[in-house]
């Protein structure tokens, strides 16, 4: 398999690394960390600079990669503004993907997608949130929780059950996904506080009280929401595995920058053993994420998803960064306790959380391994 970047993917690397350069410094990603403070000016001029270009995933991919290598809050925040588009992009119809998905494209309007409830994180089948029909609307009732971009999204794709499962096994039968336009009567949102990490980004609760969505937002076939959502995160584990390995990448570049400040033996110039170790170490895990993320990606992006593959890159590149964190935590010491490699070491563990669990992503290797096995 051939993992060189094609040089329109070089040159969205470039250019992501001049923008976070400009706009990432530190002060403002230790206010928006510190204050929970969404970094909405810098979101506009990553989308006036059309910094994400959706009609080529590499250069997503990559740009995730290396705007979150400067800063995860900051970086995840610029590039989550068309969560969940995938899902328009694949079930939507025509008049869906103009009034929805395009302008999300195009930077005017921002997605969220509300799948994960009090009860329903990694059993997504089990929500509780309704749909039901009444003349040429569904009335949804119930509430989402830890959804992104809660407070500023203009639209979002929303989970909920349109009939009673048959039985309690076939539970994931029965779900559909809506748009729902945030101005709708009977919406609210509160704001979550207090994250471990990625603090920048907006998280929030969605409530839903009689909302009255038109008939035309159901999205595809009512009744199959569970395998919209599935294939979604088939495809969206790839971009938490390309956070992943910004983070673990920006934890080496500090391990490397303190270790050329600091960590030559005065007596022979070179550099203290411990750090040598844990560098070559960290840049292996790396390039081994790297590996395992752009050949996920490679199989996505030919249309041939890899679920495998896709669960075993977002799973080791999520371990990957937070063990890089913790490495060069451990060995910076003090120095890493106050600089913003502590800001990277809580924003990882998020990574292990959300759009599948490392739990859950091992539990999808396993079955999926046994079953191929079995066929
Ligand atoms: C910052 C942030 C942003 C988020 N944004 C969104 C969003 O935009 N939209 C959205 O819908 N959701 C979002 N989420 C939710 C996220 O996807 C869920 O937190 C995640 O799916 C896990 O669900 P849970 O928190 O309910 O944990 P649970 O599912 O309750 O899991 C708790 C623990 O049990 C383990 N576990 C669960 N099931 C099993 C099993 N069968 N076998 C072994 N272990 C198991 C898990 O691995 C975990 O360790 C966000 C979360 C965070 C933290």
């Amino acid at each position: 398999m051939d993992f060189e970047l094609s040089d329109e993917a070089k040159e969205a690397i470039v250019k992501a690394k001049e923008f976070a350069r400009k706009h990432f410094t530190e002060e403002v990603a230790e206010r928006s960390d510190r204050e929970e403070q969404f970094p909405t000016d810098i979101v506009a001029i990553s989308k006036r600079e059309k910094i994400l270009d959706f009609s080529n995933p590499w250069k997503v991919l990559v740009t995730i990669e290396e705007l979150v290598r400067r800063d995860p809050g900051l970086g995840i925040s610029v590039t989550i503004s068309a969560f969940g588009s995938e899902i328009f992009m694949l079930f939507g119809n025509d008049s869906q993907k103009e009034k929805y998905m395009n302008p999300v494209f195009a930077g005017q309007k921002t997605l969220g997608l509300g799948v994960t409830e009090p009860g329903g994180g990694s059993d997504v089948a089990n929500i509780k949130t309704e749909a039901k029909q009444d003349g040429d609307s569904y009335i949804l009732n119930g509430g989402k929780m830890f959804i992104s971009n809660g407070q500023i999204a203009d639209y979002f794709l929303v989970l909920a059950r349109t009939s009673p499962p048959p039985s309690p096994e076939k539970k994931h039968r029965g779900l559909s996904v809506f748009v729902v336009d945030a101005k709708s009567p009977g919406f609210a949102v509160n704001k979550l506080h207090g994250k471990l990490g990625v603090r920048a980004t907006n998280t929030a609760e969605l409530i839903f009280n009689n909302v009255r969505v038109p008939k035309e937002n159901l999205v595809g076939e009512e009744g199959k929401g569970f395998y919209y959502i599935m294939t979604f995160f088939n495809i969206s584990r790839i971009y938490v595995a390309a956070q992943g390995l910004g983070i673990a990448h920006g934890a080496l570049d500090r391990l490397v920058e303190y270790s050329k400040k600091y960590g030559e033996m005065s007596e022979t110039g070179e550099l203290k053993e411990n750090l040598q170790l844990a560098i070559a170490e960290i840049a292996t895990r790396v390039e081994a994420a790297r590996n395992l993320t752009y050949k996920a990606a490679s199989y996505l992006f030919k249309f041939t998803p890899n679920p495998v593959v896709t669960s075993m890159s977002k799973y080791y590149a999520a371990d990957t960064a937070v063990f890089s964190t913790r490495r060069a935590m451990e060995l910076m010491s003090l120095h890493g306790l106050t600089t913003d490699l502590e800001r990277f070491f809580r924003d990882a563990k998020i990574l292990d959380i959300w759009e599948g669990t490392t739990e859950v992503e091992k539990l999808i290797i396993t079955r999926m391994m046994l079953k191929e096995e079995g066929a």
